[in-house]
């Protein structure tokens, strides 16, 4: 499979943000997030067998733990990425795959944690989610909405509402989305949505919802990659 990074650093997002993880990245995205902070994925990258990713995972995490699969978007290399997460899966690790759910999830291993970032408009990628993922998800599973405006916030709501996900999965995650740029400073000026905004909508509407802050823009520089 097609790699463009392995390294080990804190879970940024997520209701597992905070822990020790292995990151997973695979190169190539079909989507084009106007906020995307991984354009460096799209090309490149270094060709690797199962084995070489697996032993990798293992020479920085040899005692099990967090192994997140994230891209650009790993399931468009899904012959060689199922494979992948069944072993790590039963080498003893927790298993996340970061997901924008474009593509089909039905082979995606049951004891995978998904975590499908379902793209709001102002992404300029809204509608691509494939709306038969939503039989694919499961009460470990988590939806994660990137949030850039009023517009986004709205459309996560009434998304979480009518297809009652609160119930369906874990954890909805509703995130301020961060500015590509963003440089210096290590706050919330480079949120595209003010959080203290977003959690007052959320508030207001009673939204099955948690808010989440990538953490990992808080902790190192903004611009800082492999973190
Ligand atoms: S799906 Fe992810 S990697 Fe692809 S363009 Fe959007 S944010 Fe970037």
């Amino acid at each position: 499979m097609q790699i463009i990074e392995i390294y080990k650093s804190l879970q940024g997002e997520s209701s597992y943000a905070g822990m020790p993880c292995v990151f997973v990245r695979l190169a190539g995205c079909n989507l084009r997030c106007v906020w995307c902070d991984s354009e460096y994925t799209f090309t490149g990258g270094t060709r690797m067998t199962l084995d070489e990713v697996q032993q990798e995972v293992c020479r920085l995490s040899p005692d099990g733990g967090l192994v997140e699969i994230t891209g650009g978007e790993p399931m468009l290399q899904e012959r060689e990425v199922v494979p992948l997460m069944e072993a790590l899966h039963a080498a003893g690790y927790t298993v996340l795959l970061e997901t924008s759910g474009e593509r089909p999830l039905e082979a995606v291993p049951a004891e995978v944690v998904k975590i499908v970032d379902v793209k709001c408009p102002d992404s300029g990628e809204g509608d691509t989610f494939g709306m038969e993922n939503l039989r694919c998800l499961r009460a470990h599973d988590e939806v994660k909405f990137v949030i850039a405006s009023r517009r986004d916030y709205l459309f996560a709501r009434d998304f979480t509402r009518s297809h009652g996900l609160a119930a369906k999965v874990a954890c909805v995650i509703f995130s301020p989305a961060f500015r590509k740029d963003a440089a210096g400073k290590r706050d919330a000026s480079h949120c595209l949505v003010d959080p203290q905004d977003l959690a007052e909508w959320m508030l207001e509407d009673g939204v099955h919802a948690r808010l989440g802050l990538q953490i990992h823009k808080f902790i190192w520089e903004p611009s800082t990659k492999g973190v």
